[in-house]
């Protein structure tokens, strides 16, 4: 499998530190608010990379955290904390809003198809460890403490900005204007790991340290966690793009001058999704749920597509006409899997199964090209082959994209059987043992029992019911 790996800025085939083993570290939600569609792009691409590992027959691990404390208004360092923001907003604690708010984004997660990650590890369970890890950044050098703050010293690295296309200026971006620069940091890139002095005195929670009473910076958490539960060599860090500078270089730092040897191998971020007006944004107030997309109509699933049909390397730009076009080919999707349910079973064409999911893996095996996996799913809807044939394909292909192709064209089926019967007036009960019959004479008419299969036909033409058989399958109509 070729992956984009943001360190060497190309696609390199992916292989683990141990055969058959993937471990998979995410970045998780700071909890302070809702999580906007954009941030859940991030993780409906992460969703696919781990079920397509998984698929592939790889045992993945896979950890998240939950930012429940130490990431500021600004990833440099600056401005309040994000929680205790959001605390006074909703005239709450910071834990009753983490604890809100894990919830919410884990239903949502659920209404996406998201699979729960197998430890997802709130930052303020781990303070210990923060404070272990910290105090060896110190032995080690790594780090000093100036003004009450344990801050990591850039200037130790041979290497600082490891990923492409950021430098110092960039640090320049996530400071507030009229924040002025902290004068305790000896480098400009330096950043904080412990603070127990920031110009907002009044943060809520602070644990006991040996460097006093104080909370973690944000970047140490996912050192940390990752570290916990995967270990020294980890395969593959995930985040959206916003994190890669200096959140994701600041965990390289740390975990690599803790270690004293190369951490992560493989960087996948994934682009934003933004709206005409610009970057969807938490901090900014104003955003789009899952819950304002349901309100409005929309199945979760159409937006799930909408993120498939583009490739995560590329920003994907909201609007409600992209949407809506996702949802009309959503529906047209499942009604053409629907139509395949009426068709009679038969044996499965293992070569064209082989054909199709070869189509598949292609696409996917290639930096997760999840619109070309799309067309290998028209594909095999267009292709010449029997019903059961493509409903097995089918089902196999919306096992990595969980698009819930299946239930909603049986859902379909279902209903149009119902509205049709209603149409000849005939009860959704005699509508039901039709279909029975019509299965039961598809069954004959494999077994080779012609006789059985036409005594079923004449029995139902005897009450005034047709059978009219086509290539998609058999429907009925009464006299
Ligand atoms: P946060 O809760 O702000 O820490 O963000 C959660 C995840 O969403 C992180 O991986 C971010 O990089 C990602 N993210 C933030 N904004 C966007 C966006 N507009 N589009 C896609 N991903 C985003
Ligand atoms: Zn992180």
């Amino acid at each position: 499998m070729l992956l984009y790996n943001s360190l060497s800025h190309q696609k390199e085939e992916f292989v683990p530190v141990e055969p058959g083993k993937v471990s998979m570290y995410t970045c998780g939600p700071t909890v302070y608010h809702y999580a906007h569609i954009g941030n859940l792009r991030t993780y409906i691409m992460e969703d696919i990379l781990d079920r397509y590992l998984r698929y592939s027959g790889y045992a993945v691990k896979r950890v998240m955290n939950i930012t429940d404390v130490g990431h500021l208004t600004s990833d440099a360092d600056t401005g309040e904390d994000k929680m205790l923001k959001g605390a006074r907003r909703e005239h709450k604690t910071v834990m009753e809003i983490a604890a809100f708010y894990t919830n919410a984004f884990f239903n949502d997660c659920r209404a996406l198809n998201i699979r729960k990650p197998d430890v997802i590890e709130p930052a303020t369970h781990c303070i210990s460890d923060f404070i272990a890890t910290i105090q060896v950044l110190l032995d080690k050098g790594f780090a000093y403490e100036a003004g009450g703050n344990i801050y990591f010293d850039t200037s130790k690295l041979e290497q600082y900005y490891v990923f492409h296309g950021f430098t110092e200026e960039d640090l320049a971006v996530g400071v507030r204007e009229g924040v002025e620069a902290d004068g305790n940091k000896r480098n400009k890139a330096d950043f904080v790991l412990w603070f127990t002095k920031s110009k907002f005195e009044d943060q809520e929670l602070k644990w006991e340290s040996p460097w006093g009473l104080g909370y973690p910076g944000w970047h140490i958490e996912c050192s940390c966690i990752s570290m916990k539960h995967l270990g020294e060599r980890l395969d593959i860090h995930c985040g959206g793009i916003d994190n890669a500078f200096p959140h994701h270089t600041n965990e390289i730092a740390q975990c690599e001058a803790y270690l004293g040897h190369k951490w992560c191998n493989y960087w996948m971020h994934v682009l934003h999704l933004n709206t005409a007006s610009g970057k969807m944004s938490k901090s900014k107030g104003e955003f789009l749920t899952v819950d304002l997309l349901k309100q409005k109509g929309y199945d979760p699933m159409a937006y799930r597509l909408f993120c498939l049909q583009s490739h995560y390397r590329k920003n994907l730009v909201f609007s409600w006409e992209n949407l809506d076009n996702a949802a009309v080919t959503y529906d047209k999707l499942i009604g053409r899997i629907a139509a395949l349910s009426s068709a009679p079973d038969e044996s499965v064409d293992e070569e064209a199964l082989t054909a199709f999911r070869k189509e598949f893996t292609d696409a996917l095996d290639n930096d997760l090209n999840t619109s070309l996996a799309l067309t290998a799913l028209y594909d095999v809807l267009k292709a010449d082959t029997n019903a059961s044939t493509k409903r097995k394909a089918l089902e196999d292909m919306d096992s990595v994209l969980c698009l819930n192709l299946m239930e909603a064209a049986s859902r379909k089926a279902a209903a149009s059987a119902e509205s049709a019967s209603s149409g000849t007036g005939v009860s959704p009960e005699l509508a039901e043992e039709i279909r029975a019959k019509i299965q039961e004479r598809a069954d004959a008419k494999k077994a080779k029992d012609y006789a059985r299969a036409d005594a079923i036909r004449n029995e139902l033409a005897a009450r005034g019911i047709l059978l009219i058989d086509s290539k998609d399958g058999t429907t009925f109509q009464v006299k």
